[in-house]
């Protein structure tokens, strides 16, 4: 049996990429998984039958975040296919490549709207679900302590204030035995990225060498490092920024 048999994830952008990766590792670990996504239903349901495949259970929700109302109608959805939670993934996010002399009032608020308001009332409401002992995370980026990419400044910011979120918030869910820790992934081979890092051997190399590792990450990469926050092992650590940049930062 898992170790986390019996309970409930909710992973937000869990059809494809980091979110994918993590969706699947809470499954394998005993986990029933909603997997949350925007427009793409088919990658959605391909995260719910590799879940099964591996014994697994698990199911979709579907709703675009960002519009007011958004958190409202996941948790509706949700409530319909599941009673309660345990665990609770904020992944979900875009990017913007507008650098600060071009970025627009729009695509700042559209950045904004998904990264950082979407996350704080989906939680916010599903504060109400979590079962007392639950856990948060936040999918944060080394962008937010590293200015590698000034270009993505608006993106960066954003998770800055995502940090700032779960080192609040971990005071507030705190005396319920509820942990919040943000993940900081470095570049991670996912659609976000692949116009740039499979352009070329030299991109990838470049993005490879970043990493004290010497490659680049993998969603599986970060999804075991949430698998630790979540699971029993991790009850101790909240409030906390976890590097899971490979060695990008230092
Ligand atoms: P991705 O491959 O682009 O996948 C993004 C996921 O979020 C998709 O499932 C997508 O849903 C969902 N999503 C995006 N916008 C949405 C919206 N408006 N409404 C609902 N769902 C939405 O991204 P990723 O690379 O896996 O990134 C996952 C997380 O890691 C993000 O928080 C990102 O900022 C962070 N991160 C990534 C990297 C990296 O190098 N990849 C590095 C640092 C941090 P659909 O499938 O329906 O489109």
């Amino acid at each position: 049996m898992g170790v986390l048999a019996g309970r409930t994830a909710l992973v937000t952008g869990g059809g494809r990429g980091i979110g994918r990766g993590i969706a699947e590792r809470l499954g394998r670990d005993g986990a029933r998984v909603a997997v949350h996504y925007g427009s793409n239903e088919a990658a959605a349901d391909e995260t719910v039958a590799a879940i099964e495949a591996s014994g697994g259970s698990a199911f979709t929700i579907g709703v675009e975040l960002g519009p007011p109302g958004d958190a409202q109608a996941l948790w509706e959805a949700f409530d319909r296919q599941a009673d309660g939670l345990d665990i609770l993934v904020n992944n979900a996010a875009i990017g913007t490549s507008q650098p600060f002399g071009a970025i627009d009032e729009r695509e700042y608020d559209r950045v904004f709207a998904v990264n950082v308001r979407a996350p704080h009332f989906i939680t916010k409401y599903g504060a109400s679900r979590l079962r007392d002992g639950g856990r948060v995370v936040n999918i944060s980026s080394g962008l937010a302590r590293n200015a590698v990419m000034p270009d993505k400044m608006a993106y960066a910011m954003t998770k800055s204030a995502l940090d700032v979120f779960t080192r609040d918030l971990s005071k507030v869910l705190g005396p319920r035995g509820i942990t919040v820790n943000s993940v900081a992934p470095g570049i991670i081979d996912t659609d976000v990225n692949a116009d740039w890092l499979r352009a070329d051997e030299a991109a990838w190399a470049g993005a490879a060498a970043l990493s004290a590792l010497g490659r680049v990450g993998t969603p599986a990469d970060v999804a075991d490092v949430v698998a630790f926050l979540v699971s029993d092992d991790g009850r101790w650590v909240t409030g906390a920024w976890l590097d899971a940049t490979g060695g990008s930062l230092t």
